[in-house]
């Protein structure tokens, strides 16, 4: 018991260490071999990151710049220091102090700068979703960007992720950020840049006891990890044998097995749960947007690849039927791909779309 314990607070500190925290079992290219996935190697700066069989390997060389974690559709490899929602919510508590809130990579800060500065290691590290919940929710907003201080960075492909991931908020927010080189307060009255730093620090304070708290809750809840598409499957086997063991008596008892993968905690991602607060917050934004979503042709044979190797346990056989979870669904594709007699196709569905917990797609 007390060993058990003592794993789960040295979990919590080991997690706090990871910035980028990792999940193999999500990545498309451990599930699918074949997936065409290389975002993360793409556009890593300084080639940390290998792929293999079972696992997501990331050199001692990684700088921790986050660039990976922007452009991974899964979350196999998630910015976790702090995690998105807390800079999120940094953003929107400062905006609402009604002062102008400045987002900028670390490079760019001068320290004795004193105005409210939001700063991460490179602005690539932050997902167009993120991007879009900001714009819906602050004003006075500016992002200190300079293209020669980046040409001139060692993170030499974040300027590109961060430019892409940016025009595309833009163009499904219809807004358009403030961008400037530098900052607008800098070096003013030596007291109320104490005061500034004062704030800074205990603000970080409170950012680190709520992470510590944050990922200690999930701890101690033992949230669940995904299972590997192997023990998907003899697990899907287990639970199906168990239930045939009893179906003549409890015929009923055959939506349990569909119950249970629906409502598995894996786990949409956090840039899917950004979208998802969007669409409660600003219901019009599920007219506006569309997604890729599976499509299954009725000559698919039921061989149940699809299911098992979806990343994020989106799709669920029932026996012949294929249902989708769709606040699962991540648009990655791999069903698609990895489907051998290609039954599945991808088509744009407006967000309305997401507005059905589950549908059945054969
Ligand atoms: S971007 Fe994510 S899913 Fe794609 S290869 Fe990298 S870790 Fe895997
Ligand atoms: S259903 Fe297909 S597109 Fe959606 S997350 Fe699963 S594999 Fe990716």
């Amino acid at each position: 018991m007390l060993f058990k314990q003592i794993n789960k607070l040295s979990n919590v500190f080991l997690k706090k260490i990871d910035k980028i925290e990792v999940v193999p079992n999500k990545c498309l290219k451990v599930r699918a071999v074949t997936s065409s996935c290389s975002g993360c190697v793409d556009v890593c700066p300084v080639s940390s990151i290998q792929i293999e069989v079972d696992s997501i390997e990331i050199s001692s060389n990684c700088i921790n710049c986050g660039i990976c974690t922007s452009v991974c559709p899964t979350n196999a490899l998630k910015w976790n220091h702090p995690p998105l929602i807390q800079l999120f919510n940094k953003i929107v508590r400062l905006s609402e102090e009604g002062q102008a809130v400045y987002i900028a990579c670390s490079s760019s800060i001068n320290s004795d700068c004193k105005a409210n500065v939001v700063e991460v290691p490179c602005l690539g590290m932050l997902p167009q979703e993120l991007w879009m919940s900001i714009g819906m929710n602050t004003s006075q907003l500016r992002i200190i960007y300079d293209s020669k201080h980046c040409r001139g960075c060692i993170n030499s492909t974040g300027e590109e992720v961060f430019l892409k991931q940016l025009k595309s908020a833009e163009s499904n927010i219809n807004k358009v950020f403030h961008m400037t080189s530098s900052f607008d307060y800098l070096n003013s009255k030596n007291e109320e840049i104490e005061n500034h730093n004062r704030r800074r620090f205990l603000s970080f304070l409170l950012e680190e006891v709520k992470e510590t708290n944050t990922i200690t809750v999930k701890e101690v809840l033992e949230v669940s990890t995904p299972l590997s598409p192997f023990d998907k499957f003899n697990r899907y086997h287990t639970v199906l044998s168990d239930l045939e063991e009893v179906a003549e008596e409890v015929s009923e008892m055959k939506n349990t097995l569909v119950d249970r993968f629906l409502d598995d905690t894996v786990i949409h991602t956090d840039k899917r749960a950004f979208l998802f607060a969007e669409f409660k917050r600003y219901p019009e934004l599920q007219e506006k947007l569309a997604f890729l979503i599976p499509n299954i042709d009725n000559s698919c044979t039921r061989c149940g690849a699809c299911a098992f190797l979806c990343p994020t346990d989106a799709l669920v056989m029932d026996g012949e039927n294929i249902i989708l979870a769709t606040n699962k669904c991540v648009s990655c594709g791999l069903c698609e791909e990895i489907c051998y007699e290609k039954h599945i196709h991808m088509n744009l569905k407006k967000g309305l779309f997401f507005k059905e917990k589950f549908v059945y797609l054969l």
